[in-house]
């Protein structure tokens, strides 16, 4: 097993941080993990796991070893007339695996098309888009804990999958790695088109298929979000927050363009909104820019941890300051 020395992390993540690990190895089966833990287990080394690094802040090196786990096996556990159980290697492009999905006949994750990252992933922030989270589709999530090698499976209820949170981002966060996810299509189609772009779309079109459907999402994506390839960023830079009944008709008498969505637990406030009403698209703190059509990004124009979370402050101070909302951080400190 080659684990590589002072290694640069800066082409594995789409901040293009200059990272540079102590330790970074990219396993493929469980005898080449079982490999990389006994290394650390003996240099006494701390263990992290990355998987595409298009969620992550990087900081400038990282002590320990980085395992970025590159198993892609698909394999069909279980399937009726109306539905098939997959088995997916966390280190399976998600992109590739709804494309891949979609090919074979099995539906859902349609308006999951083009998040970049891998399977191994998505339970992590249980990813979402246009209206439909990942949790749906999950069985069971599998993998080891990092202190002993020792396995687990968990189904998609002991996960404690919420908006864009997991147990793996509380209890257990930096303690496994997650080898397999387990997932549940459907064979019948089920078009989800409640967000305004893809409902738009359907009127002028007619109700898509699901493969239509992953086409119009990431054609919509392709117009309104930056590549990291060209502008280095980790997608939505703040979660959208959610506020209670009467701070919501508070500044709705404030602000009456303000757009909102009902959610169980409160009111939606999108916060790229929140960032634009401000005037911050398109404006510079030092190397990192508040993207200029989407001012939910943040992009790196050659920046470290550093100023990435010097900017995220000075955003969130000023929206602290407006609309006396707390702004949460969605990227992970990879530290
Ligand atoms: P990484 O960034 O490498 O890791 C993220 C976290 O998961 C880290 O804490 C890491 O330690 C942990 N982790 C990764 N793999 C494993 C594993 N195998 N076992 C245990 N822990 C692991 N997210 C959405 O939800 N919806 C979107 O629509 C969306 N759009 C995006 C668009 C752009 C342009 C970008 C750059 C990002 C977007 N994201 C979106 C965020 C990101 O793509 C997702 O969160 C994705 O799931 C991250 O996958 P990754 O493999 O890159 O994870
Ligand atoms: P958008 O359509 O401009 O909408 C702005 C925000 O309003 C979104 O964040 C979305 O919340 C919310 N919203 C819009 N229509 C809604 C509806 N009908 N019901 C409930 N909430 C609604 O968003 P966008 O920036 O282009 O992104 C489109 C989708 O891709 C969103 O779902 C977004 O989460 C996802 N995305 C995520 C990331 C990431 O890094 N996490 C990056 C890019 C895009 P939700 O975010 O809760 O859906």
């Amino acid at each position: 097993m080659n684990i590589e020395s002072s290694s640069s992390l800066k082409q594995f993540n789409t901040l293009a941080i200059d990272a540079v690990a102590e330790y970074f190895a990219q396993p493929v089966t469980m005898k080449e993990v079982a490999e990389c833990l006994q290394f650390a287990r003996i240099r006494n080394l701390p263990v992290k796991v990355l998987g595409g690094g298009s969620n992550v802040v990087m900081a400038d090196h990282i002590p320990g070893l980085v395992l970025m786990y590159r198993a892609q096996e698909c394999e069909v556990l279980h399937q009726t007339e109306s539905e098939v159980t997959v088995k997916v290697g966390a280190g399976y492009d998600w992109h590739q695996f709804v494309l891949e999905s979609l090919s074979r006949g099995w539906y859902g994750l349609e308006n999951l098309a083009y998040i970049p990252g891998t399977v191994g992933a998505a339970p992590v922030q249980n990813i979402g888009a246009y209206g439909v989270e990942v949790k749906k589709f999950i069985k069971s999530v599998n993998g080891i804990y990092l202190s002993d090698g020792q396995d687990f499976c968990l189904s998609a209820q002991q996960c404690g999958f919420g908006y864009r949170e997991s147990c793996f981002k509380d209890e257990l966060d930096g303690k496994v790695l997650i080898t397999s996810v387990e997932f549940t299509l459907s064979k019948i189609a089920d078009v989800q088109i409640g967000y305004a772009p893809l409902g738009k779309m359907a009127k002028e079109k007619g109700v898509p298929t699901p493969a239509q459907l992953a086409q119009w999402v990431i054609e919509v994506r392709e117009s309104k979000l930056p590549n990291p390839a060209k502008l280095p960023n980790a997608g939505s830079f703040f979660k959208n927050p959610v506020v209670t009944k009467e701070e919501y008709l508070n500044l709705l008498s404030k602000y009456p363009e303000m757009p909102s969505y009902a959610q169980d637990d409160g009111i939606k406030i999108p916060a790229g909104w929140l960032i634009d009403e401000l005037g911050l698209k398109g404006v510079s703190f030092g190397e990192i820019k508040v993207h200029e059509f989407q001012a939910l990004v943040l992009v790196n124009e050659g920046g470290n941890a550093e100023a990435v979370l010097k900017a995220a402050q000075n955003i969130t101070g000023a929206v602290m300051k407006t609309f006396h909302i707390e702004l949460e951080q969605e990227p992970r400190l990879f530290i």
